[in-house]
């Protein structure tokens, strides 16, 4: 028996099963330089691939998502602009593909962001697609995959998920890919325990090496002794029932066990995240990051009506549930392919988010007008990033009344009563809560920057990763206070940081009076359950307990206790 212990857990649970190792076709891409003549000739081969790519997309596609974004991805113009230039550089198709791809996939490479890093994995899996209809193969290991297994391989791509069947799937082991990658989503999605980051796992395991796995710890047992199985198999079921019972159960109100009403809401990145998380027991978008949006553009900041479509058809699938869309929040470790941003020595204390847009009102009025213009087909409310000082606000303010204007002049409708609120996220704005709370509709706490500016500490520098702690009291205080604030000045206050989806932190933003917990959408039932079973009462003497204490590791022992 081996014991492996250092993983990433991307999808909780357990799984006991022989490994299903998967062995990938190795091609070998043929260079060669063609003639002008053949240019022609070379380009037609490279569009029926294209044709031969999308079209077996389409037929796995289901009704996925994400096999559409797929299909959009192989005939994009952009990579379609840079595979032509190079065969008429004198490449051939193989060659053209592979150089004008790998392109791209160093761009999403080098991007900070860890769901843009994730998008190179798909440019790679579209590549080998293409790849292999220039060469007339199709392939599949999962061909094989006849018997309930645990899925071991480097990295998966969204072309295997489609192609494996998944009633023989246990449970997946991958060295490669992120808690945001493709694999994990779909793992997520259908309850299958995922560990990520194993590193060499590959060489570690033969092909029918029976594995047991504990997704949650991120323990790897290979050749588990016999009372290992037996123990994994009854956490598993129990693991399962929770699950289910957690499931029933959070199909009932948001309420705590005395009565108290709170509201668990979703973070979104784009349309499909809002269409996955209307499967949840979500009861609106608290946070939906609209720098994707930007981000997702490669030749310029996307336009008013691109957004506004966008915007439109987020708001059609919510309905009358609220619509938290932040204004663009990019810098500090998001970056834009078609805009250069200033050289800074500390780019997360730099010209980001509210910032930029300020100094860019024209491109943020773009922003706003979308946003107002789409307000009518639903529940949109526009909330402010990083705000320090009220006259940013104010500023932001006069621009949105400036759009106002402009839809007025032009009899364009828009929703008069559309809500503007603001994160907390800096420390200014938390010792300015009071006055910011008489000028917002509502207040959402980004406990991820507002910890790191808190406490001085990146929130992505995993060599100090054990001082970025929200349990602590500095964090803990700050919270209390912006939602004291908030309640004297008549408004909400909701989170939309990690924390809120923290199980253990949930009862004491409870017993602080926190209105709104928006988190990503697989954890909603986990935190419904945690405080459906929690009283306020007892909450709130709980939370009076913790902001007393004097240090991170006091708060935890106070909850372990
Ligand atoms: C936050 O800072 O807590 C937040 C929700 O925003 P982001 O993680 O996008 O910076
Ligand atoms: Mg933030």
């Amino acid at each position: 028996m081996k014991k492996i212990s250092a993983a990433q857990t991307a999808s909780k649970g357990y799984a006991v099963g022989p490994v299903y190792l998967v062995k990938r076709q190795e091609l070998v891409i043929e260079r060669r330089s063609i003639s002008a003549e053949e240019t022609e000739a070379e380009i037609k081969r490279y569009q029926a691939a294209v044709e031969t790519a999308a079209s077996q997309l389409e037929q796995i596609a289901d009704d996925s998502e994400i096999f559409e974004a797929y299909i959009q991805l192989v005939q994009d113009e952009a990579l379609i602009a840079g595979v032509i230039g190079k065969i008429k550089n004198g490449s051939n198709a193989e060659a053209a593909v592979e150089d004008a791809a790998d392109e791209f996939i160093m761009i999403f490479e080098s991007m900070e962001d860890a769901y843009m890093k994730e998008r190179a994995a798909d440019l790679k899996d579209i590549k080998k697609r293409l790849q292999y209809a220039l060469a007339g193969i199709e392939e599949n290991p999962f061909l094989e995959l006849k018997v309930p297994s645990i899925i071991v391989a480097e990295e998966l791509t969204p072309s295997d998920t489609a192609n494996m069947d998944f009633k023989n799937v246990l449970g997946f082991l991958t060295e490669v890919g992120g808690v945001t990658s493709h694999v994990s989503i779909i793992a997520k999605g259908r309850g299958i325990p995922c560990l990520t980051g194993v590193k060499k796992i590959c060489t570690l395991v033969e092909e029918n090496t029976v594995a047991a796995m504990d997704a949650g710890t991120g323990e790897i047992y290979l050749e588990p002794e016999e009372d290992v199985v037996a123990e994994f198999m009854k956490k598993k079921a129990q693991f399962e029932e929770q699950e289910r019972m957690m499931e029933e159960e959070s199909k009932n109100p948001s309420v705590t066990k005395d009565g108290r009403k709170f509201m668990l809401c979703a973070n979104v990145g784009n349309i499909e995240d809002i269409k996955d998380a209307l499967s949840s027991q979500m009861e609106g978008i608290g946070l939906f990051r609209s720098e994707f949006v930007y981000m997702m553009k490669k030749d310029g900041f996307p336009t008013e009506e691109e957004q506004f479509e966008i915007y439109k058809e987020a708001a059609l699938l919510t309905k009358e549930k609220e619509l938290t869309i932040r204004t663009l929040d990019i810098g500090g470790d998001k970056g834009l392919d078609y805009f250069a941003f200033e050289k800074e020595e500390n780019p997360f204390l730099g010209c980001r988010a509210i910032r930029l847009c300020l100094n860019m009102p024209e491109m943020f009025k773009t922003q706003l007008r979308a946003l107002l213009r789409a307000s009518v087909y639903g529940n949109i409310r526009i909330m402010y990033p990083m705000l320090i000082a009220v006259e940013e606000l104010d500023e932001a303010n006069r621009l949105l009344a400036e759009c106002k204007k402009e839809l007025d002049e032009a009899g364009i409708e828009y929703r008069k009563d559309v809500e503007v609120g603001m994160m907390i996220e800096t420390p200014s704005s938390v010792m300015m809560a009071d006055e910011f709370a008489q000028r917002v509709d509502f207040f959402s706490i980004g406990t991820n920057d507002l910890t790191q500016y808190l406490l001085a500490v990146d929130r992505g520098n995993e060599s100090i990763a054990r001082l970025y702690d929200s349990f602590h009291p500095t964090v803990l205080r700050a919270i209390h206070h912006v939602i004291d604030r908030a309640h004297a000045h008549g408004i909400k206050a909701g989170m939309c940081g990690e924390f809120a989806s923290n199980e253990k932190a949930s009862p004491i933003l409870l017993g602080m009076g926190l209105d709104e917990f928006s988190m990503s959408a697989g954890s909603i039932k986990t935190v419904k359950y945690r405080l459906r079973n929690t009283s306020y009462e007892e909450a709130k003497k709980l939370a009076d307990q913790v902001i007393s204490k004097s240090s991170a590791k006091e708060v935890k022992e106070l909850l372990e206790g």
